[in-house]
């Protein structure tokens, strides 16, 4: 009778869809398949097979203390992020949040609070909520640190980021995001969902840094991953094709 009770609540595994013996929104055969990250560079999270230099990319006037992304964007977590945004399945978005937080290394240690990357009110509006702030509230949740939403607002934009070409994201001067209150934080991590060119990320960063925060960080469950064939290893060899 217990055993039928228990059954009732399993929820299936988000991804094979069988019936979970744990409460996990991701059965751990499905866990083991996702394409987790290999360590990379601090500073954007790129595993160093693909990165451009074998030392992490720490620029002068670098905003960004520390980048931390958890899944490639390979399949299935580009499905994962449709299901999340377009179908609006919070459930997925918790999943991919706990990602973030279930990798060994990751502790958030020292941040005093979670700041989800702030959508328009049109975004909004349209969508009806947040993702970043999904995201923020599982890692939130999960590590003891608490998000804050008041601080930085997005204000109006000409173009949407995602109807920016690369190079366009990359040379985009106009900051949208700006401080709304005093943040009285000193080491904050900025939640976004994917990072690719970090661009969202710092000019979220910005306002924040004005305002004295000291330790910056951008956490994300998934990073995107440039194609090996385009690169050139540091001894200007083409690294193999994986
Ligand atoms: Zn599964
Ligand atoms: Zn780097």
């Amino acid at each position: 009778m217990l055993d039928l009770l228990r059954q009732s609540f399993w929820q299936p595994c988000l991804l094979c869809e069988q019936p979970q013996k744990q409460l996990s929104l991701i059965c751990e055969p499905c866990q083991l398949d996702l394409p987790w990250l290999p360590s990379g560079c601090t500073q954007c999270a790129l595993p160093w097979r693909y990165h451009p230099s074998q030392s992490p990319c720490r620029q002068p006037g670098w905003l960004i203390n520390n980048c931390r992304a958890t899944l490639a964007y390979h399949f299935p977590v580009p499905q994962l992020i449709h299901q999340f945004k377009q179908q609006a399945s919070l459930t997925t978005g918790r999943a991919l949040g706990l990602c973030l937080t279930q990798n060994t290394h990751f502790t958030g240690t020292a941040i005093d609070a979670l700041i989800p990357v702030p959508s328009s009110r049109q975004t909004l509006r349209s969508r009806g909520f947040n993702p970043a702030k999904i995201l923020a509230d599982t890692i939130g949740h999960a590590l003891g640190i608490p998000v804050m939403t008041n601080w930085v607002i997005k204000t109006g934009i000409t173009k949407a980021q995602k109807y920016r070409s690369r190079a366009e994201r990359l040379t985009v001067s106009e900051n949208p995001f700006r401080a709304k209150k005093p943040c009285t934080a000193k080491r904050i991590a900025i939640i976004d969902d994917v990072i690719t060119t970090m661009t969202t990320a710092i000019q979220v960063a910005e306002p924040l840094k004005a305002q004295g925060v000291q330790h910056i960080e951008i956490w994300a469950p998934c990073r995107t991953l440039p194609k090996l064939t385009t690169l050139v290893s540091p001894s200007h060899s083409p690294i193999e094709m994986r």
